[in-house]
């Protein structure tokens, strides 16, 4: 049955979600704030493969989500290389030791992971062939399935297919969502008109408890200011393509783009709530520590700094799926800082619950029931 839907929110959570949902018939509208949003501030590694959190439910969706990418990509149409380029990653360890074991975790992942694609410890001479600016003394591993995405321009790109397929899409806030008697929806809009759904979806990241603490929720997510430094080095313009994604000890990444483009960081500030004030004191820290793998790094002149709220709960996992006390209201958030690579499969399994379709996400391990309390239910 088709039915009118609208999606508040349109990171890429969001942005992926309205596109399914378009694009298997129903009546979207995408309403989105354009204010603090994750997706367009970041600079996304999609390389779950090597990461140590030991909890499985999140290495599970972070996997899929790696491996979703094609298709999400394939679907939309995104065809721009500086949206998405699996370039490779390449991680170091401070002992050796802890190199080997990992080599040891990546090959065995494997097998249930194909798109990790190639193994291998490089030494120095191999990596300067690779990224000839690092400078380390150490060998590193690098997997060739390792991903950067442009947060900005895949955001874009999906938005862009949505509204091909007749998808509406609002630059607006939605001031105030109301459930109806018949289990519909009114959202009103900050600029004045009202509208009403069958089915509602959000997916505003760190802004989700504005939405649903007036109807007498407690919801267990926060704000984390991320930051980013951008640098434009004209003179590598015709090299940084194919250059690998760097994910050194300590904190900090290094993740080069085409034409000489460089991203660097990101902060993870649980202090801040949602100030977006560009702060080069909070990256100094990790550019300092990035001076290990490029020297030269303090005469590069900053061009700007890219500054978002990711949204995160107590113990740092996401959510998605329906309100336990309204199955017309679908929830995703607390994505943190792994949310491009989980974001597009998060969305595609919304997509799929909200049209009674079987989805590869075993989703009863990702229910919002612990993140969000109904502590009043005289609202709903
Ligand atoms: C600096 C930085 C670096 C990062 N690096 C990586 C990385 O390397 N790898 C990785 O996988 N992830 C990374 N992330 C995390 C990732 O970007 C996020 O987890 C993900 O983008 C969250 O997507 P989302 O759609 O849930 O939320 P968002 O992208 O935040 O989108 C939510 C949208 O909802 C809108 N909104 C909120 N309230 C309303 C309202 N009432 N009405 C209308 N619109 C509203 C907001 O304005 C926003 O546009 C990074 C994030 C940052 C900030």
């Amino acid at each position: 049955m088709n039915m009118t839907i609208i999606v508040v929110g349109g990171g890429i959570v969001g942005s992926t979600t309205a596109f399914y949902l378009q694009k298997t018939g129903h009546k979207v509208t995408l309403i989105d704030k354009q204010t603090g949003q994750a997706s367009k501030a970041a600079a996304g590694i999609i390389s779950p493969w090597l990461s140590q959190r030991r909890n499985q439910n999140w290495y599970q969706l972070a996997r899929l989500g790696a491996a979703f990418y094609p298709t999400l990509l394939k679907d939309t149409g995104t065809v721009h290389a500086s949206a998405y380029q699996q370039v490779g990653t390449l991680l170091y360890k401070k002992k050796h030791t802890l190199l080997d074991k990992l080599t040891d975790l990546a090959h065995t992942r494997k097998q249930t992971a194909k798109e990790i694609g190639e193994i291998a410890q490089l030494s120095v001479t191999d990596i300067q062939e690779i990224f000839p600016l690092i400078q380390h003394s150490s060998e590193a591993l690098f997997v060739s399935g390792g991903a950067r995405v442009d947060g900005s321009k895949l955001v874009a790109s999906i938005q862009q297919a949505f509204c091909q397929l007749g998808g509406q899409y609002l630059e607006d806030c939605a001031e105030k969502i109301t459930p109806l008697p018949n289990s519909k929806w009114q959202v009103q809009l900050e600029t004045g008109p009202v509208l009403t759904s069958q089915q509602l979806v959000l997916t505003v990241g760190a802004w989700l408890p504005q939405l649903l603490t007036p109807l007498g929720y407690q919801v267990d997510v926060h704000p984390q200011k991320g930051q980013l430094a951008v640098y434009q080095l004209d003179k590598y313009q015709a090299n940084t393509a194919s250059w690998p994604v760097i994910m050194p000890y300590g904190e900090g990444d290094i993740i080069p783009f085409s034409n000489g483009r460089f991203l660097i960081g990101a902060t993870h500030e649980n202090d801040q709530g949602f100030d977006l004030t560009p702060s080069l004191k909070k990256l100094e820290p990790m550019l300092t520590n990035l001076t290990q793998w490029l020297p030269d790094l303090p005469t590069w002149p900053i061009q700007t700094i890219q500054v978002g709220t990711r949204a995160f709960t107590s113990d740092y996992l996401p959510f998605f799926g329906p309100l336990s006390s309204h199955d017309t209201c679908y929830v995703a958030s607390g994505l943190g800082s792994s949310g491009l690579t989980t974001g597009p499969i998060i969305a595609k399994t919304l997509a799929d619950m909200i049209n009674h379709q079987p989805t590869v996400v075993p989703v009863e391990n990702y229910t919002p029931d612990p993140y969000i309390q109904q502590l009043n239910s005289s609202h709903i």
